[in-house]
């Protein structure tokens, strides 16, 4: 009983990590609510929510609502108003949100959840899970849309000269973008190639300040960092006003923002996939301010093959080599151990579907 009990354990312990031995993830304000020392940013002022719960009235709660409501979790009132008291319904959300962001189900504006709601996240709203308690994985959007082309499908992709930033060089901006397709077309069949025809681009990416033109307007420093839209839209809009960084070593701002890690991200949404409850998979909704997250996880690519077949060049070999290349610290042992991680990881996921 004991290699099949604990391995169990262990399992759930390390679930959906393949990249938990390769990479410690810079966490930047854990240590306190508010860290940034000389910015204000959007969602800094729910920390005074910290603490509530069901029967508590906080005077502005009624923005963390329209926050909830934004994010797919309330519906909006009949009055098309919302209260500061905190009721059943809000409970209810909030009880969604904690299990699709991969939180302790609480019920309670608690020091984890308030955390996570301040942090900057991606614009596209979450698909709440049906049931509270169940398997963490990758989500599609409604009636599961993908680029319905014949295998293997090319997509262009070009940059709006007209809506560009002006703090990187736009070679660095194309390559860190060139770095995030490439995330993606190892696991399918699919490629990218940039066009400078921007009119007959499939995908279009911008930056943009504010109302854009799509109803989804950006808001400032923090809070939304970028948002782009299921197939076949191809529409791909980054926040302006963000510290758009392709290397921390250069940018030292402390609400610096990884360029390919959002690309990657949204890439993802592109292609037809919606938000991941797991915490470590690339289409996890957040990304703290100087966290580097590039790398695809098992969760993602499950997910993205799921609607497009496999790259017939990966393996999940490749998985883990790009995970033991990207930390020299780790150990071959370790990496071993991980490998058998991985391969159970598959197994039970497989047992769940
Ligand atoms: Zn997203
Ligand atoms: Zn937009």
């Amino acid at each position: 009983m004991f290699p099949l009990s604990c391995g169990f354990i262990l399992l759930l312990l390390l679930f959906s990590s393949p990249c938990f031995f390769a990479r410690t993830i810079p966490l930047y304000h854990d240590a306190k609510l508010t860290a940034t020392k000389n910015y204000t940013y959007k969602w800094q002022n729910f920390e005074k929510f910290l603490e509530a719960s069901r029967g508590s009235r906080v005077n502005e709660m009624f923005e963390l609502k329209k926050y909830f409501h934004h994010f797919g979790y309330l519906k909006m009132e009949e009055d098309m108003n919302f209260t500061d008291l905190f009721d059943a319904k809000f409970e209810l959300a909030l009880n969604k949100y904690q299990a699709k962001l991969g939180l302790p189900i609480t019920g309670k504006l608690d020091y984890k959840t308030i955390s996570q709601i301040m942090s900057p996240r991606c614009g596209v709203k979450d698909v709440p899970k049906k049931t509270l308690h169940v398997t963490r994985h990758y989500e599609f959007f409604t009636g599961q849309p993908r680029w319905a082309r014949t295998v293997p499908i090319t997509l262009t992709y070009s940059f709006s000269l007209a809506n560009l930033i002006t703090s990187l060089s736009l070679q660095d901006i194309r390559d860190a973008f060139k770095r995030a397709f490439g995330h993606w077309e190892a696991v399918i069949p699919l490629t990218f190639l940039e066009t400078y025809d921007y009119g007959s681009a499939d995908i279009k990416i911008g930056f943009y300040s504010g109302e854009h033109g799509d109803d989804e307007a950006f808001d400032g420093v923090l809070g939304v960092l970028a948002h782009a839209f299921s197939p076949e839209s191809g529409r791909f809009h980054l926040d302006a006003a963000e510290t758009w960084a392709v290397d921390f070593q250069v940018q030292k701002s402390d609400v610096a923002i990884d360029l390919e890690s959002v690309a990657t991200h949204e890439i993802g949404h592109l292609l037809g996939l919606a938000h991941s409850s797991v915490k470590e998979a690339a289409m996890y909704p957040s990304l703290k301010p100087r966290e580097k997250k590039v790398d695809l996880t098992i969760d993602d690519i499950r997910g993205i093959q799921t609607l497009y077949g496999s790259n017939p060049n990966f393996t999940i070999q490749d998985l883990l080599e790009s995970d033991i290349s990207s930390n020299d610290a780790v150990d071959l042992r370790i990496s071993s151990l991980s490998i058998w991680f991985v391969l159970l990881q598959v197994l039970i996921t497989s047992l769940c579907h």
